[in-house]
């Protein structure tokens, strides 16, 4: 028997290796086995098929060995990475690369690092177990070729998976990933005191060490109160100090004992608050959507902001989990799922868990196994989520539907994940809800085709108006205002006089994008990239936010040798800068990436403005997206050129979108919202359309536009970017490339043409942009004649060493 495994790396197809007799009972498809490539590259893959058909080129190498005892993966999710990579023209192994989590995968390259967190039971380990945690004792960690050396087998992984399993080792994905802790001290009294009598001699007699006593006496309180007490938690209620513990260990009156946490515990408590009764608009439009869902897989819940979707969710997720089904609720980021699954606990308690990228390995582990047993019903993610072993998956809700953050830029699979969800939905029979305030045009598009349902949600939940949107005119400004301008100054006192708080979004992190020489023009720029440098004032540099290179400020200039830079256009921290010299005594703080690194931060961030501990909330695109502040009454655009002044077709939606969104986060529990907008471009169709809160003129607008340049929803867009460390050479492989295809194929492409930011990390970019049609048929045959002479470029001689990127829908 033979078997085709996919390995997680970029080969053009999958391989077969043989079955050994001795496998054939215990081996699925599904399961991960051990392999080898080459001469001694080993791999965990996963068996997509097995057949009895030997390849005919060549004898296959044998299976080392097979890692589990039932298979990690389903096969509808083998059937959907199979998809994605003949769709999104990439590799299996890239899908699973980016599908399974990094425990579940081992290669050569894989380091194992010993879990210190873990207490070692000797007695469970066999005898190959036992030299591999010796040896990770003593180094701490081991790259699999020290493991085979130690162990002379020639099969490791299994014995590598069992370390794992039992928590002994982990793998490191990448230097960042910190294991966090399984295991937590716990305190209990010495079972002398248990006594009462014992106890209260003890406390009688108690003479010195006052904060002693402090710190028993907490215990005992909490002990008494809570059931169980973590060392950490008492420390820090009863303010002591662990020398002051250590006193109570030592003189055997406390006992420390460690114990493991199920991780996910906390989440296992069960939802107290009953679900909302829906408005009769909301009902109605629940309703509608159910209607239409009966006959159309996909339906589209156009509600403005604050029109309560998410209760529209949750009541829609609610009836499937009472059938016993698992549902999958979406976001665009990360940072989202954070104040949402606190919304959703409410309701669902333990029957729902977030999974996403940034969240530790053994906890992806964990999710992992619970969701494919079924244990799991709800799962909240971002993109990665859609990659999970649902059990039976019957609705997928994707909120925010419109937010370009679905679509994976970086690495392959550059798959944007509603639509991935739609097509996987249709094979699983499951629902999927789109869900926006602003629908992507290609979503409205498609709804008004009747190919998906449709259901509009005009009215806040609140009853409320939208916020009335002020436009201040930023050519008509005193000098030195056009950062916050007398009109936006004044709103905030007032608003802030009136206690409630205020948001202002700029699409820009840093002080000031670029600084140029006053005297002759020169601009610094990055060394690697062709883009300027952004002045960075608190940390007194200059960054690239391309490629993160930093560089220290330049005070003389490179061209002309003057010391007269200026700095020019303006970033959040510049923002952040004013207000605090503007409105001193206020509290303002800043979101964006230079200030907010990891999900705890932006959460953290979030609760303080949510306990309005915050006045002022100064962000990038991160404030704009879904989050639900119910005291901010102004929100200010405060550079709204900036998004309007860019070429790419996409512009219009997206400013709009933007707009239209941070507008949504003002005045949604009242009537006095207001937004204040700054820009020179007043008649604007774009900046009219969003002071009417007009997403029906804005889409009629747009699609005429997308219509005339056959723009997707009329045609599908594909970018192929040549990247090369010579200009020349990545430009000529793209003309070559270009000459290759046939007329009809050529006739479909724009370019080659340099983008904007044409040299990233020194490699020069040309692209060709192609327009294919949206025929299935004509669709498959461009795709398969495009991978054809991508192949025969990638072995040209001339131009092996070009990179080559193909983006399917690029954003
Ligand atoms: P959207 O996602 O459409 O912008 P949300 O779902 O965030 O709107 O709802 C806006 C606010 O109105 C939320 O704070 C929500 O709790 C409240 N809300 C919406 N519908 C209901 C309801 N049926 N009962 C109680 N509160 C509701
Ligand atoms: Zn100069
Ligand atoms: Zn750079």
């Amino acid at each position: 028997m033979y078997a085709e495994i996919i390995i997680p790396l970029a080969l053009p197809k999958n391989y077969t290796w043989m079955i050994p007799a001795s496998m054939e009972e215990e081996i699925a498809i599904g399961m991960r086995v051990e392999v080898m490539l080459g001469a001694n590259k080993r791999y965990a893959g996963i068996v997509k098929n097995i057949s009895s058909k030997a390849p005919e080129a060549f004898t296959p190498k044998p299976i080392l060995s097979v890692l589990d005892d039932a298979p990690i993966v389903y096969e509808h999710q083998l059937a959907l990475w199979q998809w994605m990579a003949e769709y999104y023209m990439c590799t299996e192994g890239e899908v699973m690369q980016a599908a399974i989590p990094s425990h579940l995968k081992i290669s050569s390259e894989s380091v194992f690092v010993l879990n210190e967190q873990q207490e070692q039971d000797i007695k469970n380990l066999s005898d190959a177990e036992y030299i591999i945690s010796e040896a990770l004792e003593i180094k701490k960690t081991l790259s699999l070729l020290e493991i085979q050396k130690l162990l002379d087998k020639k099969s490791v992984y299994p014995v590598i998976n069992k370390l794992i399993q039992k928590g002994i080792c982990y793998v490191q994905e990448n230097m960042k990933d910190k294991y966090s802790s399984k295991v937590e001290i716990f305190l209990s009294l010495h079972a002398q005191y248990k006594n009462e009598a014992a106890l209260e001699k003890l406390l009688n007699e108690w003479t010195r060490a006052p904060k002693q006593l402090d710190l028993l006496l907490a215990f005992l309180h909490y002990e008494k109160t809570e059931g169980s007490v973590q060392q950490k938690s008492i420390l820090e209620k009863a303010s002591a100090t662990h020398a002051q513990l250590k006193a109570l260990i030592d003189k055997g009156i406390l006992v420390p004992e460690k114990r493991k946490i199920d991780r996910l515990a906390n989440d296992i408590s069960t939802g107290n608050s009953s679900i909302h009764s829906l408005s009769k608009k909301q009902e109605n439009a629940l309703i509608t959507l159910k209607e239409q869902l009966n006959t159309k897989p996909v339906g589209l819940l156009h509600g403005i902001t604050g029109s309560g979707k998410t209760q529209i969710y949750v009541a829609l997720i609610n009836e499937v989990i009472k059938e016993n089904k698992q549902a999958l609720y979406m976001l665009p980021e990360i940072a989202l799922t954070a104040q949402m699954i606190r919304r959703l606990k409410q309701y669902f308690g333990g029957s729902i868990a977030i999974y996403h990228s940034k969240f530790n390995p053994n906890e992806r582990v964990e999710i992992w196994n619970k969701v494919k047993s079924g244990e799991i019903k709800i799962v909240l993610g971002a993109r990665s989520a859609l990659f999970l072993p649902y059990k039976n998956l019957s609705l997928i809700v994707i909120d925010e539907e419109h937010d370009p953050s679905y679509k994976q830029q970086e690495p392959a699979p550059r798959y944007q994940a509603r639509d991935t969800a739609i097509y996987y939905a249709n094979q699983l029979k499951a629902k999927v809800v789109l869900g926006s305030a602003t629908p992507s045009v290609e979503t409205y598009f498609n709804a008004i085709s009747k190919k998906f349902g449709y259901t509009y949600l005009d009215e806040r939940f609140s009853k409320g108006a939208l916020p009335k949107i002020e436009l201040v005119d930023t050519k008509k400004q005193p000098a030195g205002t056009a950062i916050l301008t007398p009109q936006l100054l004044a709103s905030i006192s007032k608003t802030i006089a009136n206690n409630k708080q205020v948001i202002l979004f700029q699409n820009r992190r840093g002080y000031a994008p670029y600084l140029i020489c006053e005297t002759c023009g020169w601009i610094p720029h990055c060394e690697h990239c062709d883009v300027t440098l952004t002045y960075h004032k608190a940390k007194n540099l200059l960054s690239c936010h391309y490629c993160g290179a930093s560089y220290p400020i330049v005070n003389t200039c490179k061209a002309c040798g003057k010391q007269n830079f200026k700095q020019k256009s303006f970033g959040t921290e510049q923002i952040e800068e004013k207000l605090n010299q503007s409105l001193p005594g206020v509290i303002v703080a800043r979101m964006d990436l230079d200030n907010v690194k990891g999900k705890n931060e932006h959460d953290q961030l979030i609760q303080k403005f949510e306990q309005k501990q915050i006045d002022i909330l100064v962000g990038t695109q991160m404030v704009v997206k879904g989050l639900d502040f119910e005291n901010v009454d102004l929100v200010g655009i405060v550079d709204a050129d900036s998004l309007l002044n860019f070429n790419h077709y996409r512009v219009n939606e997206r400013a709009f979108q933007m707009m239209e969104q941070v507008s949504g986060r003002a005045g949604r529990r009242n009537d006095n919202g207001t937004v204040i907008i700054q820009v020179s471009q007043l008649q604007h169709p774009i900046i009219q359309f969003v002071q009417q809160h007009d997403y029906f003129g804005f889409y009629k607008f747009e699609i005429q536009n997308r219509k005339h340049f056959s723009y997707p929803p009329f045609s599908r867009l594909m970018s192929l970017l040549f990247k090369h460390k010579e200009n020349n050479i990545a430009e000529e492989a793209a003309n070559h490339f270009l000459q290759t295809l046939t007329p009809e194929i050529q006739k479909t492409v724009l370019g080659p043409a340099q983008p904007i930011v044409n040299r990233v990390r020194n490699k020069y970019i040309w692209e060709l942009a192609i327009k294919i049609s949206k025929q299935p048929q004509e669709l498959q045959l461009a795709k398969k004649q495009l991978l054809h002479y991508i192949r025969l470029l990638q072995v040209h001689p001339r131009y092996k060493s070009v990179n080559i990127i193909i983006d399917i829908d690029p954003n």
